[in-house]
Order: structure tokens, then sequence, then C-alpha cells
């Protein structure tokens, strides 16, 4: 099967976005990601999957530690910079919850310490034991697909 078949289908599906961080002595590390699940309630775990060539891997390799950020709806320029899309910006300050680096004005800030990795083809999936969590209840997702949308849009005028 070819790769835009697949790339094609799996879009399809519609998603949130994060932007996951990692800290090590070099600094902090931001990668947009919309490949992330829940994966337990009892105990709580998450998982993400990370492309074999990104340079956040070795990254969370080290630290065996990392945040996922739940995007809002205003912030789609963050998912572009941590997607590498936006080259000219400005320098964005980390906030901190349990001593990770976490994007302030996300929807859920989620730290995790990595409980296991598997390496799946060209992917590594990390399974976050979650250690702490920070929630803005008030505003609105970033959802992505073909593109980036808000909930709110595209709403049929009242009859
Ligand atoms: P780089 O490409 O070097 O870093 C990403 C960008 O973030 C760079 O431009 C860098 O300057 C910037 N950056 C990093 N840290 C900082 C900092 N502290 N301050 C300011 N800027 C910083 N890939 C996956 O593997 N899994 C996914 O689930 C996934 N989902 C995606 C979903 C969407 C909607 C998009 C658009 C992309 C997705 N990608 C995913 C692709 C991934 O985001 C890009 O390939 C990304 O560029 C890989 O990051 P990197 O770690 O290799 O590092
Ligand atoms: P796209 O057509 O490249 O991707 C459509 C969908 O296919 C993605 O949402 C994802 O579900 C899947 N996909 C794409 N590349 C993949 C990969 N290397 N491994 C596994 N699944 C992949 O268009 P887009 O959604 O606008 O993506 C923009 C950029 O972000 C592309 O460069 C894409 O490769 C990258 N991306 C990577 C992943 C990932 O590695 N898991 C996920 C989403 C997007």
């Amino acid at each position: 099967m070819d790769d835009m078949k697949f790339r094609r289908a799996m879009g399809k599906f519609a998603t949130g976005v994060t932007v996951i961080a990692t800290e090590n002595q070099e600094g902090v590390h931001g990668m947009t990601a919309n490949a992330f699940m829940s994966v337990s309630l009892d105990p709580k775990l998450v998982v993400i999957s990370i492309k074999e060539n990104a340079k956040i891997l070795e990254k969370i390799r080290e630290s065996q530690k990392y945040s996922v950020n739940i995007l809002a709806a205003d912030q789609e320029e963050l998912s572009m910079i941590f997607a590498g899309q936006l080259k000219e910006h400005s320098e964005v300050v980390f906030g901190y919850l349990d001593n990770q680096p976490v994007i302030p004005g996300a929807l859920a800030q989620v730290v995790c310490e990595v409980s296991h990795e598997h390496i799946e083809g060209d992917h590594s999936l990390f399974i976050g034991k979650v250690t702490d969590i920070n929630l803005e209840d008030e505003a609105e997702p970033l959802v992505f697909y073909s593109g980036y949308r808000t909930l709110t849009e595209k709403q049929p005028a009242p009859l």
C-alpha cells in the first residue's frame, strides 16, 4: 500500500493537538504531536508516539520524563513552532509543574515519567505514568483535521 493512502486515511481521524516537552542539561525541547492517547485509569497511564528521527526521542530517553500539553484554540502558532513550521518567532517561555516544563495556557498540562518504551516500526511508544496534572477548564481546544480548526467555527447560523 502506498504511503499517501495510509496518511489520507489516518488524517480522517480528527484529533486535538499537543506539545510534548522535556528537559535535559541542554535546556527544554518541545515537539508538536497528535499521536496521544489515554491508556489506563488505575494506574494513570498515557501514551505518545515519537518518530525515530525526531530530536526529542533521545532527550526523552535521557530524562525519562515528559509533559503532554493539550493546546487551546488560540495556540495554533505554538503548534506550528514546535512542528518546525515557523522558524521566525519570539522566545517561548515555559512554566513548570512537578519540575517539568509545561506550556502556559494549555487546556491540560499532564506530567509523566516513562514507564515503558516500545519500539514499533519507525516510531517509539512511550507509556507515561502520570505524576501531576494542571487543568484550564474555561478555554476551547485546538482541533486538527485537514489543518487547524476550532469547535466554534462554521456553526450554522441560527434560524
Ligand atoms: P525539531 O524539528 O528540531 O523541533 C521542533 C521545532 O520546535 C523546531 O523548530 C524548534 O526550533 C522548536 N523548539 C523546540 N524546542 C524549543 C524551545 N525550547 N523553544 C522554542 N522553540 C523550540 N511527529 C511525531 O513523531 N509524532 C506525532 O504524534 C506527531 N504529530 C504531529 C501533529 C501535527 C499536527 C503536526 C503538525 C506534526 C506532528 N508531528 C509528529 C511531526 C513533528 O511535530 C515534527 O516533525 C517536529 O519538527 C519534530 O521535532 P523534533 O523533536 O525532531 O525537533
Ligand atoms: P499528513 O498527510 O502528512 O498526515 C496525515 C496523518 O497521517 C497524520 O495526522 C498522522 O495520523 C498520519 N501520519 C503522517 N505522517 C506519519 C508518520 N510519519 N508516521 C505515522 N503516521 C503519520 O499531513 P498532516 O497531518 O498535515 O501532517 C503534517 C506533518 O506532520 C507531516 O510531515 C507529517 O508526517 C507529520 N506528522 C507526523 C505524525 C507522526 O509521526 N505520528 C503524526 C501527524 C503528523
